[in-house]
């Protein structure tokens, strides 16, 4: 039995997760669970399980779950707390399925203690990647993919020598607005891109996949996790979201990674490598599917991917501003003050007008710390170019 701690599981990926250890209880003992804003469901999960370290954001979060909890737990705060779970707790798994670069806390110092990271979250590795591998590298910590594109490219590149593999191409289902009139992206509401065809998942993942930032985002991921330039990723329209990805070959041929789109898989295989679970819901019925369909992205639909292409080539911090800009960005939109397609052009203003002043991060607070400044400089620049009618 292996110890496991789930960073962020009240949401969307650590609530799949629960509901997967149903199956696989006697694999895992939950040692810690951490929450933000969803307190009722938090203190269910820790019953259930009898967790005995729990993180939420403030005291008055700890002070309610202590009221209510019916056992006695150790619950940490903020994120002191988050870092305390992740440098002390004894599991061997860390689950990191935090939204948002706090994640970075718990990523960090679970890789510093030389621990497996099942990495869900985006935001700290396109943030601070290469001070992460360096982390992973010193202490011998290791990050396995949850990311389902990422998962299936994890899984391709361990069958092929690396010298033979010339582009990974990651496919993206092309989100709701994939045929709808450019002229029409006007009329997008909140309630209209939060509605996913194949996945689903919290909002901000939810908005970022219609406008495809999402996709730019796992561009930048997978240039960091798996260290291929810029030049040798591909994206490709593809709606069914039953591939995943695929590596093509210096022979011209093409590996692909087929799944139904379940993040139970991709997490059962970060949770269970090098072995496999049996999954019994997981099997795809080929002779049920009805057609796989591939197609060229339309760059001009969606402008967030070029801007993620483009902070690729231009390296770091450029992927940090543009993943902070669209937080601020994304939660402009979801409160109606902005317009759908004003999303890319205040991303692009932001990439174009901030000003960083230091030389190069080195410790995990220049990384929070630009963040921050990010967050703040987009929130002018929100205010500055008015807000939609
Ligand atoms: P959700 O919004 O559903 O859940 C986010 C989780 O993080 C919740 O537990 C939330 O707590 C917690 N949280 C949010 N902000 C903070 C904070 N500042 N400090 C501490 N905890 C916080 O997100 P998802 O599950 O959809 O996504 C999680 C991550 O995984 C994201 O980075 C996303 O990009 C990535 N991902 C998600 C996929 C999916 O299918 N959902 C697929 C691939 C990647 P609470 O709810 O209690 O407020
Ligand atoms: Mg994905």
């Amino acid at each position: 039995m292996k110890g496991l701690v789930i960073f962020g599981s009240t949401g969307s990926i650590g609530t799949s997760a629960l509901s997967l250890l149903t199956e696989f209880k006697e694999n895992f003992k939950i040692l810690g669970l951490s929450g933000r804003s969803n307190l009722k469901k938090l203190k269910i999960q820790a019953e259930t399980y009898q967790v005995p370290y729990l993180v939420v954001e403030n005291k008055a979060s700890a002070d309610w779950l202590k009221a209510n909890l019916s056992y006695k737990a150790e619950i940490l705060i903020g994120d002191e707390g988050l870092k305390e779970l992740a440098e002390c707790s004894d599991a061997e798994i860390f689950l990191i399925a935090i939204s948002g670069i706090k994640a970075l806390i718990p990523v960090y110092y679970a890789l510093k203690k030389g621990k497996r990271v099942a990495l869900a979250n985006k935001e700290a590795i396109i943030s601070a990647g290469s001070f992460l591998r360096e982390t992973a590298k010193a202490f011998g910590g290791e990050i396995i993919p949850v990311d389902s594109e990422h998962s299936a490219l994890f899984q391709l590149l361990r069958c092929e020598e690396r010298r033979f593999v010339k582009t990974l191409i990651l496919t993206a289902s092309g989100g709701p607005f994939l045929n709808w009139d450019i002229k029409d992206f006007i009329k997008i509401t909140p309630e209209l891109a939060l509605k996913h065809p194949t996945w689903k998942m919290g909002a901000k993942i939810t908005i970022d996949s219609a406008t495809l930032m999402n996709k730019g985002f796992e561009v930048l991921e997978a240039i960091e996790l798996f260290s291929f330039p810029p030049s040798c990723i591909k994206v490709i329209i593809h709606p069914q979201s039953i591939v995943h990805s695929f590596i093509e070959m210096s022979d011209g041929s093409l590996l692909a990674h087929l799944s139904q789109p379940d993040m139970k898989i991709p997490i059962a295989y970060a949770l269970s490598y090098p072995e496999r679970w049996e999954i019994p819901f997981s099997k795809i019925n080929l002779a049920e599917l009805k057609e796989l369909t591939f197609r060229e992205v339309d760059f001009k639909r969606f402008p967030c991917l070029s801007l993620a292409f483009d902070v690729a080539e231009r390296g770091f911090p450029y992927p940090l501003i543009l993943e902070a800009a669209d937080e601020e960005v994304v939660s402009a939109f979801l409160e109606k003050k902005i317009s759908f397609p004003q999303i890319p052009c205040l991303l692009e203003k932001t990439l174009n007008e901030f000003k960083f002043t230091f030389g190069q991060a080195r410790v995990l607070e220049d990384y929070l710390n630009l963040h921050k400044e990010v967050l703040a400089f987009t929130k002018e620049i929100i205010k500055r170019e008015g807000l939609c009618s």
